[in-house]
């Protein structure tokens, strides 16, 4: 009998190994009846994470049904789409099928939702074969049902808004929120790759907090072009973040909060060299090394706390929508990236 505690983390639904937590597990039950406290979801889209697809895609020479046979022997194998070999997931959309009636989560049946929890530890089973998909793309039409725990999180897809936008938004949602976070009226702030996704919500959300001076730090002219039409930030400049004297030298001053949105590795020992003593770093990019973080801070003697941007923060969801809806500089800026 497992404690509330434990439900609500999805303890229950481990098959293997017994008692772990389901994204530490190698197989999960997504057969078992919908508790009192889960929510059922009746899957319409996965969206695998990037490099989970693009190490399905090279493991198989782009042979796309190869591919979509390997996405169903994982998810039969394990209950879950998480891939063996990069560990990593992704998320889903589908329509709320099932509420149990201890379940917090706030959903009704009918809402149309994306899980903002991995697919890594989300319970899984797919019914069609993945008949609709060729086995190219991170994007999966797909039929079967899902199951979120009373801890996870799903975010109603709004009805004013693309899918493909909502979704995108809804990813990065945790920059924002964290940028949020930490600054206060009067910081200093740079974005590293703030012509991105999580880039641009992040300067608009330092913006709102009312910092004295937000710097956007981009890879070259042409984003520092788009970056400087959007009106988003109060300075533009060009340097490559994983060039820490670049990035030190182009911002002259170094500011109170950092936020690093890059894509790539290597941009540690440049956010660090730009934040002042006794400032603060927020990784959000998922290309972070911690050993290159903390031995970099340590070998630059730089007093600045370091924060690993957390996918979660309550209110992020609405949040980056609410973002993306009043700014249009946001708009200019994330739509070339959602329709290419
Ligand atoms: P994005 O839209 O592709 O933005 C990344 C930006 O960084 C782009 O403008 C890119 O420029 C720029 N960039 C790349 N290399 C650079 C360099 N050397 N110097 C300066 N700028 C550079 O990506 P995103 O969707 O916002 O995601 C950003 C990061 O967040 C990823 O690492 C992702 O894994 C991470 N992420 C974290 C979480 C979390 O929960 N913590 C959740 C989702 C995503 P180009 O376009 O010219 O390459």
């Amino acid at each position: 009998m497992r404690t509330a505690t434990e439900r609500a983390l999805g303890v229950h639904r481990v098959l293997e190994p017994v008692g772990v937590l389901p994204q530490a597990a190698r197989r999960l039950d997504p057969d078992a009846p919908t508790g009192p406290d889960e929510v059922r979801i009746d899957v319409e889209r996965l969206n695998l994470d990037a490099a989970s697809y693009r190490q399905l895609h090279e493991a198989h020479g782009g042979d796309g049904a190869a591919v979509r046979d390997a996405v169903l022997a994982i998810v039969a194998e394990r209950g879950k789409m998480q891939n063996p070999v990069t560990g990593s997931g992704g998320m889903l959309i589908g329509r709320v099928a099932e509420v149990g009636p201890a379940s917090p989560l706030g959903l009704a049946v009918g809402d149309r939702v994306a899980t903002l929890v991995s697919l890594t530890l989300t319970p899984l089973r797919i019914t069609d074969g993945l008949a609709r998909w060729d086995g190219h793309g991170e994007q999966v039409p797909a039929q079967g049902t899902a199951v979120l725990f009373a801890r996870s999180i799903a975010a109603v897809l709004p009805d004013d808004l693309p899918e493909n936008v909502a979704l995108a938004l809804l990813d990065v949602c945790g920059a924002p929120a964290a940028t949020e976070r930490v600054v206060r009226r009067g910081t200093s702030v740079a974005v590293l790759g703030a012509a991105g996704k999580s880039g641009c919500l992040s300067v608009a959300a330092a913006r709102d907090a009312h910092a004295r001076r937000v710097v956007g730090v981009v890879r070259d002219e042409r984003e520092a072009a788009a970056l400087r039409a959007a009106d988003l930030a109060h300075e533009v400049v060009v340097a490559d973040a994983t060039d820490p004297l670049a990035v030190a030298a182009a911002l002259g001053e170094p500011v109170d909060v950092t936020v690093v949105c890059v894509d790539v590795p290597g941009a540690e020992h440049g956010a660090v060299l730009a934040t002042v003593d006794g400032g603060t770093v927020v990784f959000f990019s998922m290309a972070t090394s911690f050993p290159a973080a903390a031995l970099g801070a340590e070998g630059m003697a730089a007093d600045v706390t370091m924060l690993i941007g957390n996918g979660y923060t309550p209110g992020h969801a609405a949040l980056a929508l609410d973002l993306y809806r009043r700014n249009a500089g946001v708009r200019a800026l994330v739509d070339p990236r959602v329709h290419p």
